[in-house]
């Protein structure tokens, strides 16, 4: 396919982030892609799973019904907005979320009614990743493509890649790997630095707490290694209190990774609360409200437990 051909491929995303200094080494443009084939119950970026695009109110932004008014009428569906008679704002009924198109949102004069997901083109990404380029040169940062899950979009991401390569930046995935080998194997192609997370080995408790068994992404993980030695990964683990806290859980990944020297990181990442306002927005419970967070202390033992079981045996 020719580099024309490649620049029309088109993608759903939900943003660009500008300046990451989280998603790989040096400085980063971030490429959040919507859709996602997991649903981990701490997840921060529930807007991302949804591969469609979607609606999302916050009433906090409404004027309120005196002053506007305008989703209680057509072309808005009947009863789907009310009045909230305690605040004079709009309230929703979210069981009927699905009735509004998203072209409506744009009829809400505060964006109190508004939508996440949006159709990309590789140019439109490349052109807005090029802003960026001077900052490139530090740590050798580039682009990243995150989520979601990147490798749901195989066809826009690995295009996404292969252009950025074109212009000289360094490109890397974050990846829950939980697809199709074949559609790992055609971004990886394109990708200089891999970064998946491990949330756990036994796949019982992976269902649980992430909805899905976990086989197919171990034996997408080992076949990544073995068909790209040469290529960097980091691997990553999110501290969920009371699903993977334990170093028992820690051992089993890192038992699990150990073996493969193309590993350049294992990190552990603390769970955190940061999303749960785009859980209120988008009518979606949270099922962790009840669990504490991991405190500092606790954190600090888990990456020392890390430091003596991985770091020093690759010494
Ligand atoms: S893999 Fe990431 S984006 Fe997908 S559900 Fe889990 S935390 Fe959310
Ligand atoms: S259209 Fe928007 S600002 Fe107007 S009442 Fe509805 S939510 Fe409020």
């Amino acid at each position: 396919m020719g580099y024309e051909d490649l620049k029309n491929i088109k993608g759903n995303i939900i943003n660009i982030q500008h300046y990451s200094y989280q998603d790989g080494p040096g400085v980063r443009t971030t490429v959040f892609v919507k859709g996602c084939s997991l649903k981990c119950k701490w997840c921060s970026n529930p807007e991302s799973i949804n591969p469609e695009r979607e609606i999302a109110f916050d009433p906090k932004d409404c004027i309120g019904i005196k002053e506007c008014g305008r989703c209680l009428k057509a072309p808005f569906p009947d009863g789907v907005f009310n009045e909230n008679e305690e605040t004079g704002k709009a309230k929703i009924d979210w069981n009927r979320k699905k009735e509004i198109s998203s072209e409506l949102a744009s009829l809400c004069p505060c964006k109190a009614i508004f939508t996440y997901g949006r159709e990309v083109s590789v140019e439109e990404v490349i052109k807005e990743v090029d802003q960026d380029i001077s900052f490139y040169s530090v740590n050798n940062g580039g682009i990243t493509v995150s989520g979601g899950e990147p490798l749901l979009q195989p066809d826009f991401v690995a295009a996404l890649l292969q252009t950025a390569r074109v212009h000289g930046y360094s490109t890397a995935i974050e990846t829950a790997l939980k697809v199709p080998w074949e559609n790992a194997k055609k971004v990886l192609e394109y990708t200089d630095i891999l970064i998946h997370d491990i949330k756990m080995i036994n796949s019982e408790e992976h269902k649980k707490w992430v909805g899905v068994s976990n086989e197919k992404i171990l034996e997408n993980i080992k076949k990544a290694y073995e068909t790209f030695p040469q290529k960097k990964v980091i691997v990553r683990t999110p501290v969920i209190p009371g699903a993977n806290d334990k170093e028992e859980v820690i051992e089993e990944i890192i038992n699990f990774i150990l073996p493969y020297k193309n590993i350049i990181k294992y990190e552990l990442l603390p769970y955190h609360r940061l999303g749960l306002g785009k859980y209120e927005v988008l009518g979606r419970e949270y099922e962790l409200s009840d669990i504490s967070s991991l405190g500092d202390k606790r954190i600090k033992e888990l990456r020392e437990f890390v430091s003596q079981r991985f770091e020093n045996a690759r010494k």
